[in-house]
């Protein structure tokens, strides 16, 4: 299918941050992404709930050492490798130009990986939700209905090797829910798709707890998901799409 122009705009615009779209204006404040456009740092967001809030499924050490340590990890690794090209193009010399390739993936990895935690931490809450509106229509459309999206999203999840994410996404190409799943943070995905409901599954995000079995804790993650939150991000994913 050719692309128009709005769907070729809308797919330029999609190519910040490793190819992931989708941070609400909440988030985008929460993350400093309004300071960021005036020349300052990233920042890291705090957590909407108690680290401790969403036991017994997620442990609040986990919860604690994921947030406070890894995912500020990404957010200084982002303004860091930003801040190296930013003296690279001021300096304009040959060697400072020759970090840029090294730089650039930098910033996919760890932009990627900010954007996608910000999200992470909104799609859960204490005690969970049923999937209503907006997210259950548009699954039954998709999936045939709820249970077929937890399915196909956890098989996903589950055989992601190594270090990576299941991501549920709208694709704005073909108004689809579409489930990817992403390596690190910002491989194997598809460019201008709009994540909504993303789960970790690197080693640090439940091997406290859940050890080597990474199914137990996909099967754990459902108790605990914010389907609201999925929801607005879905209306806001096609209104930005239209
Ligand atoms: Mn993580």
């Amino acid at each position: 299918m050719p692309l128009n122009r709005r769907e070729m705009l809308g797919g330029l615009g999609t190519l910040a941050l490793g190819g992931w779209v989708g941070v609400s204006a909440q988030d985008a404040r929460a993350q400093g992404g309004e300071t960021a456009a005036a020349g300052k740092d990233y920042a890291l967001p705090p957590l909407p709930y108690a680290p401790d809030g969403l036991e017994p499924h997620i442990d609040g050490q986990t919860m604690t050492l994921h947030h406070d340590k890894h995912h500020q990890a990404y957010v200084d690794g982002l303004n860091k490798a930003l801040a190296a090209l930013e003296a690279a193009r001021k300096s304009g010399a040959d060697a400072d130009l020759a970090k840029v390739p090294g730089l650039t993936q930098e910033v996919a990895f760890h932009g990627s990986g900010h954007v996608l935690h910000t999200i992470f931490w909104n799609n859960m809450k204490p005690g969970g939700s049923e999937p209503t509106g907006s997210i259950a229509s548009q699954a039954s459309r998709d999936f045939g209905g709820i249970p077929g999206l937890q399915a196909q999203f956890s098989a996903a999840a589950k055989a992601v090797r190594g270090s990576g994410w299941g991501v549920l996404a709208w694709e704005p190409l073909g108004k689809q829910l579409i489930v990817l799943a992403a390596h690190q943070h910002q491989n194997e995905t598809m460019f201008g798709c709009t994540p909504l409901l993303v789960l970790d599954v690197w080693e640090h995000a439940y091997y406290l707890k859940y050890q080597n079995k990474r199914a137990d804790y996909v099967k754990a993650f459902w108790n605990v998901v914010n389907w609201e939150d999925v929801a607005q991000r879905l209306d806001a994913a096609k209104r930005f799409g239209a």
